[in-house]
């Protein structure tokens, strides 16, 4: 029996049934180049879904979370701990938010958001003023509040009760206006809106949108789970649109390939959890904060900009595939249309050593954001053969 079968029996008698998997187990890497246990290689065009930021095995990243780890690999947040405050301070001065709550994964992170917007509100207006406002086609979470506002149905069956006030627009200034009532709390978005397709928002409509909410005092909350951390070519989506947003969530990446999420707050919210409000066991963990503050060390402004060129050169070879309709999203958040089941894509790609996400009738690539040209110009032959035929 080979490594990969012993792998993929224990995994299919175990574990619970929440996945649809490939059939490839991967045991290791190097960069954009990853190894899967039948002993082949593959090119990695989704970093673990924007997760290993600089690839398999980066040396520095390593190095950084190795020194934290034999120090402590876990301290109480009942007590201070310094990684913590280290990458809190990197954020702040990175974005001009004042403060920063530490969770564990996206969906926690959008959770506190929730929670402090609710509670921004009930401070200020007292009680009943406090809907969520999301966007049709988004993407927030598997927490029942944050499913609650992911604005797809299909997530959505089994799982009623939901969270009451949580309510849907389309991504137009005219439809927030009319779900956004007199007791509306905050407006949630992705400015590249990533499980629900890989599409960016309209620029008119976010500021119109920022603008909006600034005025009628709604908190305007940018989940940059998946489109932050440098993603797009900026270190947040949100500075494409030149907009300030209330509140900031984010995951994925940011710790390089450990788990941390982290919500952060700007002027409007900075004081708006006290003791008590919110709280995480593992929220903030030294080992996880120290791989991200490695990785905001090395997403410089020099480093974003290599980002904005590798994504221009895999965009124009994308868009010259005979059979790519549309090349969508933003920077290194590469979304393909080709009218043909993006699933059925994936598969043969990876059959041919590539690997790439999807994201409902999209191709979803999402490769590091230090890929190389050889691996760029391998998965790119890779994906020309299938989608070409
Ligand atoms: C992945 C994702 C989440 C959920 O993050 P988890 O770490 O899986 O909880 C939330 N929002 C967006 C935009 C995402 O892409």
């Amino acid at each position: 029996m080979s490594d990969f079968e012993h792998i993929r029996i224990a995994n299919d008698a175990y574990l619970a049934e929440s996945y649809a998997r490939f059939p490839v187990a991967i045991t290791g890497g190097e960069g954009a180049t990853l190894f899967g246990a039948d002993g082949k290689k593959y090119i990695d065009f989704g970093s673990g879904i924007a997760v290993n930021l600089f690839g398999a095995n980066d040396e520095g990243w390593k190095t950084a979370v190795k020194e934290q780890l034999d120090l402590i690999a876990h301290v109480s947040n009942y007590y201070y701990s310094e990684p913590q405050g280290r990458l809190a301070e990197l954020l702040c001065e990175r974005t001009g938010a004042k403060r920063v709550f530490f969770a564990n994964s996206g969906g926690e992170a959008n959770e506190c958001a929730f929670k402090a917007a609710r509670k921004y509100s009930y401070m200020k207006y007292g009680a009943g003023r406090n809907k969520i406002v999301s966007l049709k086609g988004s993407f927030h979470g598997r927490t029942l509040f944050t499913l609650t506002a992911t604005g797809q149905e299909e997530f959505h069956r089994y799982f009623d009760p939901f969270v009451p006030q949580v309510d849907y627009a389309e991504p137009t200034i005219a439809d927030v206006r009319r779900v956004a009532g007199g007791d509306t709390c905050a407006v949630v978005i992705e400015c590249v809106q990533g499980e629900g397709g890989v599409e960016a928002l309209d620029p008119g409509f976010v500021r119109a949108l920022a603008a909006e909410c600034r005025e009628r005092d709604i908190l305007l909350i940018c989940d940059e789970v998946q489109c932050g951390n440098g993603r797009t070519g900026k270190l947040y989506a949100y500075e494409h649109y030149g907009i300030t947003p209330d509140l900031v969530t984010t995951a994925k990446g940011l710790g390089g390939g450990l788990p941390i999420g982290a919500c952060l707050f700007f002027d409007r919210t900075e004081h708006v959890l006290k003791p008590g409000d919110h709280g995480s066991t593992f929220g903030g963990n030294p080992v996880c904060c120290a791989g991200g503050c490695y990785v905001m060390s090395r997403l410089s402004e020099e480093f974003l900009l290599e980002v904005q060129g590798r994504a221009e050169y895999l965009r124009a070879k994308l868009k010259n595939i005979c059979g790519v309709t549309r090349v969508t999203g933003l920077g290194l958040m590469i979304g393909l249309e080709t009218g043909r089941d993006a699933k059925a894509i994936a598969g043969e790609c990876l059959n041919r050593g590539l690997l790439v996400l999807t994201a409902h009738s999209h191709v979803r690539l999402l490769p590091p954001l230090n890929i190389g040209k050889t691996e760029m110009d391998e998965g790119l032959a890779i994906l020309r053969e299938v989608i070409e035929g």
